[in-house]
């Protein structure tokens, strides 16, 4: 039976068993090298080894919340803290919007693990007797994959399992699982382009955005930008929704598919909670009602909203995005909210957001820094090319040790090194501007210039905003700044 679940009916009703058993990975395959050595941060592990016992409660803490107990294990470095914080988050503010209501306060136990190899998540896996309800002894011994097993949410087990490794954004993956949790206490069963749309959203919804409904300053992936953006240029057949809805559980996650079917549903999603349409605006509790009620997704889908219209305008709202100023450059994630942009990583690594408004660089790009995290480069980014050739021109060690250097062929130069003066606070207004009469380029903050050069000196090309991280600065793992206020002339 199982050979057969990338076919037909059977297909169909074994993905609807088989619901959400995998995360959004968020590993980065394009890395950097780093712009400067960075210690390495070794640390003892506490190990967890699912014990022989059916227990699980002895070797996952319990987290006792006034909804239920949710017990926590990791065999990783990183505490629940504010993860905790997270998974409440997310449950009280879905909640509220989706249902109108406060969360339940009656939940059954529940199991957080973070794994920082894939055969702990395995054993995990087994302990919860994964067999009983999958048919099989674990994730990698079902059959026919289309993609690596990474955990994820397990629905009939009440277990978030999750990959906390480098590169993992682990504070986002759990808020993007919870969201599956709390659909699934209020539906039958959501289509993954539904599900995995909507969990992008809510995430990004509560990490950026104190907007009590999402429809409000509604955050925006630009790494989904970029990705829808080469789909419309490669096939506008991806853009019909009774194909996407028609998915089953494999296709959608299929790795061939370099997280297209991810990108799309995230994309219709945030269409239909930002679009102001009457027949579309704030319909989206309705819909998920509905699929508490009705017995099709699909059928649940047209009730609510009228299909021709929604992708009409779901592709005009694409279009929209094919015209925003920025893409980005390389690495993730970039998230746009009104006018911040801020940009996360998941300890080491970094990631450019590109201007591309015209050919020639602008005249003025200016934001402000309302913190800078510890062990980051903060930076414009001018004379880009390609990832492999571009120049950081910015701060780092709290902003008071001031960069420029160049990026040639996958290779750093010798960077010129300065110190910010003393009476300047790094955290204040950023200014690049470039004459257009000269081309002399220069940098200022609040108002003091600390670096120039002639226009001969300075190589054209594209501008763009820098952040590299060479370690988590919060408590959660995860390394972030803002560029607040951004402006560009
Ligand atoms: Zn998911």
């Amino acid at each position: 039976m199982m050979a057969d679940r990338r076919r037909g009916r059977v297909g169909g009703l074994l993905a609807g068993a088989l619901l959400l058993f995998a995360a959004c990975d968020d590993a980065h395959r394009d890395e950097l090298p780093p712009l400067t050595a960075h210690r390495s941060v070794t640390s003892k592990r506490t190990v967890i080894t699912p014990p022989a016992s059916n227990t699980p409660r002895a070797y996952a803490l319990p987290y006792r919340t006034q909804r239920g107990s949710v017990y926590y294990g990791s065999d990783t470095l990183r505490a629940l803290g504010d993860l905790a914080t997270t998974i409440d988050r997310v449950d009280e503010r879905l909640s509220n919007w989706a249902t109108g209501r406060s969360p339940e306060t009656d939940l059954p136990a529940s199991f957080v693990y973070l794994c920082r190899d894939i055969e702990t998540l395995l054993a995990i896996e087994r302990h919860h007797d994964f067999k009983s309800v999958y048919g099989h002894a674990d994730s990698a011994s079902t059959p026919d994959r289309t993609f690596e097993p990474r955990g994820g949410y397990y629905q009939q087990l009440g277990v978030i399992a999750l990959l906390d490794q480098p590169g993992v954004d682990v504070p986002w993956n759990i808020a993007h699982e919870t969201s599956h949790a709390a659909l699934a206490r209020w539906t039958s069963f959501v289509p993954d382009v539904l599900n995995e749309g909507l969990a992008e959203i809510v995430t990004a919804w509560v990490l950026y955005s104190n907007a009590e409904m999402p429809s409000d300053d509604l955050p925006l992936d630009l790494n989904v930008v970029n990705t829808c953006r080469s789909a419309t240029r490669r096939d506008r057949r991806a853009f019909r929704l009774a194909w996407l809805f028609g998915l089953d559980y494999w296709q959608f996650r299929d790795d061939r598919s370099d997280d297209l079917n991810f990108s799309l549903a995230t994309s219709l999603c945030h269409f239909l909670l930002s679009d102001g349409h009457p027949s579309v605006a704030g319909r989206f509790p309705a819909l998920i009602q509905r699929l508490g009620a009705d017995r099709s997704p699909w059928f649940a889908f047209q009730r609510t909203y009228p299909v021709g219209l929604v992708e009409r305008r779901w592709r005009d709202h694409l279009d929209r995005w094919n015209d925003l100023p920025w893409r980005v450059g390389f690495g993730r994630r970039w998230i746009q909210h009104g006018s911040h942009l801020s940009a996360r990583r998941p300890a080491r690594g970094s990631t450019a957001l590109i201007w591309q408004g015209d050919l020639q660089p602008p005249s003025r790009v200016e934001f402000s820094l309302a913190q800078l995290p510890t062990a980051s480069t903060v930076a414009f980014l001018t004379s880009y090319r390609s990832p492999r050739h571009f120049t950081v021109l910015g701060a780092r060690r709290r902003g008071r040790e001031l960069i420029r250097v160049d990026y040639r062929e996958g290779s750093w130069d010798t960077p010129a090194l300065w110190q910010l003066p003393d009476h300047l606070d790094p955290t204040g207004v950023w200014r690049l501007e470039r004459s257009p009469a000269t081309g002399e380029m220069s940098w200022s903050i609040d108002g003091e210039t600390v670096w120039s050069a002639p226009g001969s000196a300075v190589d054209p090309g594209r501008w763009g905003l820098y952040f590299e991280s060479r370690q988590a600065s919060d408590r959660t793992g995860t390394s972030s700044v803002t560029f607040e206020n951004v402006t560009v002339e």
